[in-house]
């Protein structure tokens, strides 16, 4: 199968400024509040970058943009994501394979550098759910889900990571930002690969 992964990045940075409000609230709650901004503006920078760049692979321009250009703790681990996944891609013919080593090497980048482990409130949380139902042959859709409902379930870990360590349990009861922005990607391709 083939995607068109400008429009999988196009639809995840519609999907970032949808869900921005709702990702402040939860940076709010669990740390310091630009985690929205931070995805939101990463991405309207990769919508340009594509416009700049239109012979370029779509993952390899976000990924140049995010390792180089977006802050945060999640800038640079995001980076690494869509790094692997480019990577990846680049390797197969077929999307469905290079989505699942992309995801699990690009898990493996950010648990290298950022040492969290699944159950630490992080986008981990999100990433391992998401590389495990590629793994046993999901589809995207499938995927998505699993994302969604391991970001959903962060609601109740108290974090061990990142800034949200420090809130203690103010943040119980809302799902980490991080892993619901990661949950996003997945979403959105989803909705690109099986409208
Ligand atoms: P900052 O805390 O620097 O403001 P962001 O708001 O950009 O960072 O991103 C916060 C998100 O980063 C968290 O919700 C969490 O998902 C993720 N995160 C934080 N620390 C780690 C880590 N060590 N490993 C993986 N993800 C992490
Ligand atoms: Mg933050
Ligand atoms: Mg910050």
């Amino acid at each position: 199968m083939t995607l068109d992964h400008r429009l999988v990045l196009s639809t995840y940075a519609q999907t970032a400024r949808t869900a921005h409000d709702t990702l402040t609230a939860l940076d709010q709650l669990s740390g310091d509040g630009d985690f929205g901004d931070n995805l939101r503006e990463g991405l309207d920078r990769v919508e340009t970058a594509l416009g700049e760049r239109p012979s370029d692979a779509a993952f390899a321009v976000a990924a140049s943009v995010f390792l180089d250009e977006v802050g945060g703790t999640s800038g640079p681990l995001i980076g690494l994501l869509f790094q692997e996944i480019a990577r990846a891609l680049a390797h197969s013919e077929d999307a469905r394979e290079g989505w699942r080593t992309g995801v699990a090497e690009g898990l493996a980048a950010i648990q290298r550098v950022g040492e969290a482990e699944p159950g630490d409130r992080t986008m981990v949380d999100a990433l391992a759910p998401a590389r495990d139902a590629l793994t046993a042959g999901e589809d995207f859709a499938g995927t998505a889900r699993a994302a969604l409902s391991g970001a959903q379930a962060t609601a109740g870990i108290r974090a061990r990571r990142g800034r949200a360590a420090y809130v203690g349990d103010r943040a119980l009861g809302a799902p980490d930002p991080g892993a619901v922005g990661v949950a996003l990607l997945f979403w959105s391709l989803a909705r690109v690969a099986e409208p």
